[in-house]
């Protein structure tokens, strides 16, 4: 994968958090993980998209007000530099600005609805979002209650180093499947598949799963067409995008299906606990997103919501 030094990074859709201590340790944090929240139905006032579940904890508390301010100075001036590139948080950025420029173009193209730009907050350790309050330990997420995306961007050496998903694909990738959600959110997906969760809670979890394998759908149908996205002055972002960078999105989709994070936990894999679908599940959705590049395609729920 190659960036275009050219073109310019947006840091109005990002907002910077990490200065701002984000509140961690303010509540009682409340873990729950892939099968655990049954019990917990009344403490959590809204349920974070993660990317990964199982074998990371969601932290969130009932006391949310997602009103910390973020300051985006520091990063705009490093992201106006020669140099901005070789930034994990400016480039990380202008992944998020040619994810918003595809669906911009392909929201109104496949579903006839208009796209409504959603930020991305970069934080670190922990912090008030309108879903409650996380740490860093749920892994990157989407806030239905706020239209925002979270991550911690060390996030990314946890993957590398404790899940083994090395290539730095693996952050755009992160980055779509998480804007998919946001996809989900302003086409009413999210919330009705939430209905019908409570419906039918036996099927809680296997209607989770269907959201988000259609999530690295999306992130697959982004990647076709990522190296057609523009800056605001036209300009490409992408130089090029590699068979070997989409492996590195189909190894992190690996990396961390239930079934692979249930193993490498040391626990019995459990079926009845998926709620991300499965390593080669989840690596099937994001290569038919990838090898028809249109969203359409993803239905995985088969017209049952
Ligand atoms: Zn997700």
């Amino acid at each position: 994968m190659e960036l275009n030094e050219n073109a310019r990074i947006d840091t109005s859709q990002v907002e910077d958090r990490r200065g701002s201590g984000g509140g961690g340790g303010m509540g009682i944090p409340i873990p729950i993980g892939g099968g655990g929240r049954g019990g917990l139905v009344g403490l959590i006032i809204a349920v974070l998209v993660a990317l990964v579940g199982g074998g990371f904890g969601l932290n969130a508390a009932t006391n949310g007000g997602g009103s910390d301010q973020g300051d985006n100075t520091s990063l705009e001036q490093k992201c106006s530099t020669e140099d901005a590139l070789q930034q994990l948080d400016c480039r990380n950025t202008l992944y998020v600005n040619s994810i918003q420029a595809y669906w911009t173009k392909a929201l109104p193209e496949a579903f006839g609805d208009q796209y409504r730009p959603s930020k991305t907050v970069f934080f670190s350790q922990g912090v008030n979002t309108g879903c409650g309050q996380a740490d860093s330990g749920v892994g990157p997420f989407y806030c239905p209650a706020d239209d925002l995306v979270y991550i911690d961007l060390t996030f990314y050496r946890l993957l590398a180093d404790q899940l083994g998903a090395e290539g730095e694909f693996a952050q755009p990738y992160v980055l779509a499947h998480e804007y998919g959600h946001h996809v989900q959110d302003l086409l009413g997906t999210e919330a009705q598949m939430r209905r019908q969760q409570q419906r039918d809670p036996n099927n809680a979890n296997a209607l989770s799963v269907k959201l988000e394998l259609q999530a690295d759908c999306y992130a697959g149908a982004w990647a076709k067409n990522a190296t057609g996205t523009s800056d605001a002055q036209g300009q490409k972002i992408f130089k090029s995008i590699t068979e070997q960078d989409i492996q590195q999105a189909i190894d992190t989709a690996e990396k961390i299906g239930d079934d692979a994070i249930q193993q490498r936990s040391g626990r019995p894999v459990n079926p009845d606990e998926f709620t991300h679908g499965t390593s080669e599940q989840r690596q099937q959705w994001f290569t038919k997103g990838y090898s028809t590049g249109d969203p359409k395609g993803c239905d995985t729920f088969g017209g049952t919501l």
